[in-house]
């Protein structure tokens, strides 16, 4: 099976130019100009962008959380992210206490299996470390599972204390595995919550009062500072406050692997949404919460000049409708998650590259290269190069969209950007050689995505 795009202009990390990729099977095969080539299907791609599929590292699908679950499975879930040009999740598989790491990769593999149109990939969240997990966790490495989850937050469900973050550090020195760490203080939150409720604080923004961005800094300085001390990278997920971002970027001038993803939401949307009247602020409780509008400008900084590395979703998402709803009369009871994985690329094309913040290129290493890079795909995924997977997208750089729930293919009854125009849009998707979105229409089959086996840090 031969794909020919013709006449694109092909984007990557570090090019840009117009040119015809020949895709034989599942990889790339040949990029030239004016190839002439029979293929079995000719894709034009004149006036778009060739770039390689967007890889979201921070995905919640099919999750349990607060009595009930993300309303996104594996297949609405990946067929949203192909909608919007993302070809490669990696999602969360959680280890319960009590439980072994192998039951839950076999759990996560099970929910995916048969459902997913796109590759993807697992994280293990670990919420009970002993001997024996630490054992677990270098096998993991083997079979491809590289990265490991830690909470500093969710006291009694997530929360593992610092020794127990030591330890796991420790072994990722030895096993080539990788740490990402949800940076909250989950003990100083739980004080503080526990304090509103007392007082009568029951509205969804009192989620975002009680959660401080100087808690979300001091975990991400702690988090750091452990990673230092036993010699290894970390990485910081959904980074969201300006505060916790400046622990970054000391840690990097000071030469640390200290690395950081921040979100969509966190760069268009603030505090003030919060606000909105009669439960609607429940839309954006999330952890970490949404911060000052000042905050974005620092976050778009850090992107531009590299103290940020990735941008990826945390997309999680619960219906107001009976998911949000449980919080109504209490913020700590709201479901925490957003929806996201569709809307990631156009967002921050838009908003990024039009809006004069980052460059082309670095909108292409930031949504794909780089979270390739550091979670072991490159260069099988994250560029556009002989012989790495056939994951590309045919963008719409001058396509105008309107967000919203309506049109949108997420499995959710909102959308955080309700009504938002974004230029920028995906036209046609192949995974690994698949048409898998044409022309804006799904043509994909669920199961056809793949586990990825991810390479350790070598
Ligand atoms: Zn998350």
């Amino acid at each position: 099976m031969r794909t020919l795009i013709k006449s694109g202009t092909v984007v990557t990390a570090t090019d840009q130019y117009k040119g015809d990729v020949l895709v034989e099977d599942e990889r790339v095969a040949v990029i030239g100009t004016s190839l002439d080539i029979v293929a079995d299907r000719v894709i034009d791609a004149t006036a778009k962008y060739v770039l390689p599929g967007g890889i979201d590292v921070h995905t919640h699908l099919d999750m349990p959380f607060g009595g009930t679950t993300s309303a996104d499975d594996f297949e609405s879930g990946t067929r949203a992210a192909a909608f919007g040009g993302t070809t490669s999740v990696v999602d969360f598989a959680i280890q319960y206490r009590g439980q072994t790491l192998h039951h839950a990769w076999e759990t996560w593999m099970k929910k995916a299996e048969g459902k997913a149109v796109v590759d993807y990939g697992f994280h293990m969240i670990m919420t009970d470390l002993n001997d024996r997990t630490e054992g677990e966790m270098d096998a993991l490495v083997r079979q491809g599972v590289t990265s490991f989850k830690l909470f500093m937050a969710y006291p009694g469900v997530f929360m593992l204390d610092d020794a127990s973050i030591f330890k796991a550090l420790l072994r990722t020195a030895k096993n080539g595995g990788t740490i990402c760490m949800h940076a909250e203080n989950g003990g100083v939150i739980d004080v503080l919550v526990q304090r509103a409720l007392a007082e009568g604080k029951t509205a969804p923004r009192y989620h975002a009062l009680t959660r401080p961005a100087r808690a979300e800094a001091e975990a991400t300085h702690r988090a750091i500072a452990l990673a230092e001390i036993a010699g290894v990278p970390i990485y910081i997920v959904h980074l969201s406050a300006a505060e916790a971002l400046e622990m970054v970027a000391e840690a990097r001038d000071r030469g640390l692997p200290a690395f950081a993803e921040t979100c969509p939401q966190y760069l268009f949307l603030s505090y003030d949404n919060y606000e909105e009247p009669d439960f609607g602020g429940a839309k954006y409780v999330m952890s970490p919460p949404l911060r000052e509008q000042a905050a974005q400008d620092r976050l778009w900084r850090g992107l531009a000049f590299d103290d940020l590395q990735a941008i990826s979703t945390d997309h999680c998402p619960f219906c107001m409708k009976e998911q949000k709803e449980l919080g109504r009369s209490d913020f700590s009871k709201i479901p925490n998650g957003a929806p996201g994985i569709e809307t990631r690329m156009s967002l921050v094309y838009d908003g990024g590259v039009r809006a004069g913040r980052i460059s082309l290129n670095r909108f292409v290493e930031l949504t794909s290269t780089s979270p390739a890079r550091i979670f072991g795909l490159f260069p099988r995924k994250g560029t556009i190069a002989p012989g790495s997977d056939a994951d590309i997208v045919v963008f719409d750089p001058n396509r105008t969209i309107t967000l919203s729930a309506s049109t949108l293919h997420m499995n959710v009854d909102y959308n955080p950007y309700e009504g938002r125009q974004v230029t920028g849009a995906t036209d046609t998707v192949l995974s690994r050689g698949r048409l898998v979105i044409d022309g804006g229409k799904f043509v994909g089959r669920p199961g056809s995505g793949s586990f990825l086996k991810r390479a350790s840090r070598s």
